[in-house]
C-alpha cells in the first residue's frame, strides 16, 4: 500500500484533507470518480468548473450527497429540471436541490405540472410569482399540500405587492420600499418578473437604495461597499476572489442606459452580479473598471473582482462605462 496517493484512503477525513490540497481540474476529475471515501469524491466534485463533467456524476454518483455537490456548479436549467423530473436514478434530495437551483420560471411551471413526486412539486411551487398559474394549481394539483402551498405562495405575493408604496410622474410609476439590508433589497428585488416600461422598483435600506427596472438592477446614488448590514453573519475576516462577476437582465440596454446617463452628466453604474468565493451568493454590486472589492450581502466576506472597460457606441460617440 505503499505510496499510495491519501485520497485513495477510506479514511474520510484523511482523504478530504489530500484533496483539498490538489488544485489541477484533471486529477481532481480522476478523484471525482476514483476515491473510495465519498467526502473525497464530494471534495473534488466542489472544486471542478466543468459542466459536462458534472452532470455524468450528478446522474452517477451512487452517493446522493456527491451528486447534490455536483449540481452547486452546474447552471443548465433544462438538465436540472429534467433532473428534477426524473424518479427513477435520483433521490429526493438531489431531485430537490436540482429544481431549487431552476431560475427559469417556465422551468419551474414544467416541474409543477408534470413531475410524479409531491415533494418537488411542493417545494417547487413555492417559487413561482405567476399568480394566474399559482391559481391554477390551487383547483387542479392532486396533492392537498402542493394545493396549499400553492395558495400560501400567492398569499406572501399578495402581501409583498402591498407593502410597495406607489408614485407617479411624468407617467412612469415608482415603487418603493424600506428594508434592513442590501440582501433583503436583492431578494426582493430580483424575483420581479415581467416589469413594464417607466415602471421602477427602488428598495432603500440603511447601506444605499437599490433599484430595478424592465433592463435590470440600477441605483440613483452610491450604495456602501464596507460596513454593510449583513442579515446571515458568517463570512470570513480575510478577502476571498469572487467567482465571478456576470450580467442579469437585458445587458446592452443597461450598459446604453448607463451611458446615456453619463453623457447627460447623472449618476450612473453598471450593476452586475457578483458570486461570493466563500458562499456562492450573488449579490448585485456597483462596478467600475478595475480592480474592485465589494462586501457578500449574504455573508459579509469582502471579495475581490475585476471588469475591463466597456466601451459603448452611442448616437453622441464611444463612451466609456
Ligand atoms: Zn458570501
Amino acid at each position: 500500500m505503499k505510496g499510495k496517493p491519501a485520497w485513495e484512503s477510506d479514511n474520510q477525513e484523511k482523504a478530504v484533507a489530500a484533496v483539498q490540497q490538489i488544485y489541477d481540474e484533471g486529477v481532481l476529475k480522476v478523484i471525482a470518480i476514483q476515491a473510495i471515501a465519498s467526502g473525497a469524491r464530494g471534495a473534488a466534485v466542489r472544486k471542478i468548473c466543468d459542466e459536462n463533467f458534472l452532470k455524468e456524476i450528478a446522474l452517477k454518483d451512487y452517493d446522493g450527497a456527491v451528486r447534490q455537490m455536483a449540481l452547486k456548479n452546474i447552471a443548465d436549467n433544462v438538465f436540472l429540471s429534467e433532473l428534477a423530473m426524473n424518479d427513477n436514478d435520483s433521490d429526493e434530495n438531489t431531485r430537490e436541490e436540482a429544481a431549487n437551483k431552476i431560475t427559469d420560471e417556465g422551468l419551474l411551471k414544467k416541474i409543477v405540472l408534470n413531475c410524479s413526486n409531491t415533494s418537488v412539486r411542493f417545494y417547487t411551487v413555492q417559487r413561482i410569482t405567476d399568480e394566474a398559474f399559482l391559481k391554477e394549481i390551487v383547483l387542479k394539483d392532486l396533492d392537498k399540500l402542493v394545493r396549499e402551498a400553492a395558495q400560501s405562495t400567492i398569499n406572501a405575493i399578495s402581501k409583498e405587492q402591498n407593502s410597495w408604496s406607489i408614485q407617479t410622474s411624468d407617467g412612469s410609476t415608482y415603487y418603493s420600499q424600506k428594508k434592513d439590508s442590501l440582501f433583503v433589497a436583492n431578494e426582493i428585488l430580483k424575483k420581479l418578473s415581467s416589469i413594464p416600461l417607466q415602471t421602477y422598483y427602488l428598495v432603500d435600506t440603511p447601506d444605499g437604495t437599490l433599484g430595478r427596472d424592465i433592463n435590470g438592477f440600477f441605483t440613483e446614488a452610491p450604495i456602501k461597499t464596507t460596513n454593510l448590514k449583513i442579515n446571515n453573519p458568517d463570512g470570513k475576516t480575510e478577502s476571498v476572489q469572487s467567482q465571478s462577476l456576470i450580467g442579469f437582465g437585458d445587458m446592452n440596454k443597461n450598459q446604453s442606459s448607463v451611458a446615456y446617463q453619463k453623457i447627460n452628466g447623472q449618476y450612473a453604474k453598471l450593476i452586475l452580479m457578483m458570486k461570493c468565493g466563500q458562499c456562492d451568493y450573488e449579490s448585485p454590486i456597483e462596478t467600475v473598471a478595475g480592480d474592485m472589492e465589494r462586501q457578500c450581502y449574504y455573508c459579509g466576506t469582502n471579495n475581490k473582482t475585476h471588469r475591463g472597460v466597456i466601451h459603448v457606441y452611442t448616437s453622441e460617440g464611444v463612451v466609456d462605462v
